[in-house]
């Protein structure tokens, strides 16, 4: 069998970390496999779709590289891959199960239906449709038609039936058909499918052998099912992935201001695409040498649900941080020069620096061990970024005290002095001073750092120096002075 998979995301919002995580298990289980990952657009839910959200979501996918074989935006065999195309194929399907007599009209309002659902609330049971249109006369529809009610269309439930399933993740899965609500709506009275009915069909008639998804669909899996049954067709097998768990253990909420939810914002902030690829394999899957850090190859070759966590996974940021700067350390400058370019543009609008890129490369380098992600860098290197040195609190202190003045006048002359300028240059500049002074160590670095860097810790001493430039060391040397 070959394993076909897809991805099928709703155009609501953007791409967050928990689709991501379900795109990328559904990729790397194609790609371990030697299957086809196949991205579907399920749009139906036409109020809550937004302007280019699908376009999106693609974009996004392509940057961490999780790109898909066949689907919305690639064409292939079994399409068209967005819903909304495929109404026709619903419709055909729809009567199908009319004919057979699993689907009848309903011409509940909303407002009904709401009444219902409170009053089995308020008598302290679990809401579902009650079936009052399962029955109706010719008559009764009439008559509904002509107050200009428009049907919905329910699937019928036996409630004596019970659904198996064996999930990949979680095992055997036992649903009792009457505890999921009664008949449900397959088709709105929009005319639109919903989800479980849209979903059903497509799966089936794009062949997916495998639906991958996350843990809040467990409850639409035993209607679909029955779906499935009702047309006579053999279902998926299903894995519903766990979910992810803030620090406080509590499901990721949209709403979680203290995680960065979206990939979108990860991108804009400088993460690497590989090493949210890694970092998002790992939530909620283990490879079995215990690793951490993992290239696209190896957790391709390593990945299988055998090993996916049934409990959730923990969203670790910090451990986010701390592995994308293992990979912006595996960037050469030049690679993330254009990044760093376009961050700064994004949040900078300061084009200034942007012109000269061999000088952008050496703040990159100079930086490049103590960033986690770029969008760190113009705090950590406004020493060099800045026009107004403002010195932290430890650096005034040190310039306060009168003991620094010689080492400071000394190096001024001695820069002043100087024909031209780069590190090493500064380096024998600094042996020079410490010759003339009898300062040495920190107590010549340091009243340094403070009166040109606005620091008393940071990169490279000399290659700091070369950087910032003859002109601006002198400058911020007579200000201190
Ligand atoms: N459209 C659904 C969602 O965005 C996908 C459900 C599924 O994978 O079956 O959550």
């Amino acid at each position: 069998m070959t394993v076909r998979v897809r991805y099928a995301p709703s155009p609501t919002g953007h791409l967050h970390i928990g689709g991501a995580r379900t795109a990328l298990f559904n990729y790397l289980f194609a790609k371990n496999q030697g299957g086809t990952f196949i991205l579907r657009i399920e749009d139906t839910d036409l109020e809550r779709n937004v302007d280019h959200a699908a376009e999106a979501f693609a974009e996004q996918l392509r940057w961490l590289g999780v790109e898909w074989d066949e689907g919305a935006y690639v064409g292939g065999e079994y399409g068209p891959y967005i819903c909304t195309d495929r109404l026709s194929i619903y419709d055909e399907h729809i009567r199908l199960l009319r004919e057979r007599g699993y689907a009848y009209d309903c011409f509940c309002t909303e407002t009904e239906l709401a009444e219902h659902r409170e009053m089995a609330i308020v008598r302290g049971e679990t809401p579902r449709y009650s079936g009052r249109c399962r029955h109706l006369t010719e008559q009764q529809r009439k008559a509904f038609l002509t107050e200009g009610r428009k049907p919905a269309l329910r699937f019928r439930v036996s409630d004596d039936e019970v659904i198996h399933f064996a999930d990949m993740i979680r095992g055997e899965m036992t649903f009792d058909a009457g505890a999921t609500g009664g008949d449900f709506v397959i088709v709105k009275s929009n005319g639109i499918p919903t989800y479980n009915f849209a979903c059903t069909v497509d799966d089936y008639l794009m062949k997916i052998t495998h639906v991958i998804r996350g843990e809040e669909h467990i409850s639409n899996t035993p209607r679909q099912l029955l779906i499935y049954k009702a047309f006579g067709w053999e279902p998926p097998t299903f894995a519903h992935v766990s979910l992810i768990l803030g620090a406080n253990g509590k499901k990721l909420s949209k709403r979680d201001e203290s995680i960065i939810q979206f990939i979108e914002q990860y991108r804009d902030l400088g993460y690497l695409p590989e090493a949210m690829f890694n970092f998002l394999a790992l939530l909620g899957w283990t490879p079995s040498e215990k690793q951490e850090i993992l290239a696209r190859d190896e957790v391709i070759r390593a990945f299988g649900f055998d090993r996916v966590n049934k409990s959730g996974a923990f969203f670790d940021a910090a451990k986010l941080a701390w592995m994308n700067g293992h990979y912006v350390r595996e960037r050469s400058e030049q690679e993330l020069l254009p990044l760093v370019k376009h961050m700064f543009l994004n949040y900078h609008k300061e084009s200034k620096w942007l012109e000269s890129d061999p000088w952008l490369l050496k703040l990159i380098s100079l930086y490049k061990d103590k960033l986690n992600y770029l969008a760190q860098l113009p705090e950590m290197a406004s020493p060099f970024l800045s026009d107004v040195l403002f010195p932290d609190e430890d650096a005034n202190a040190l310039l306060a005290d009168d003991s620094t003045r010689a080492v400071l006048s000394e190096f001024a002359e001695q820069v002043a002095n100087t024909t031209s300028w780069d590190a090493d240059v500064a380096k024998a500049t600094l042996k020079a001073v410490q010759a003339a002074t009898g300062h040495k160590g920190k107590e010549l670095y340091m009243p340094l750092r403070a009166a040109v860097l606005g620091q008393l810790h940071g990169p490279d001493l000399n290659q700091s120096l070369a950087l910032l430039g003859r002109e601006r060391i002198l400058a911020r040397l007579l200000y201190v002075q």
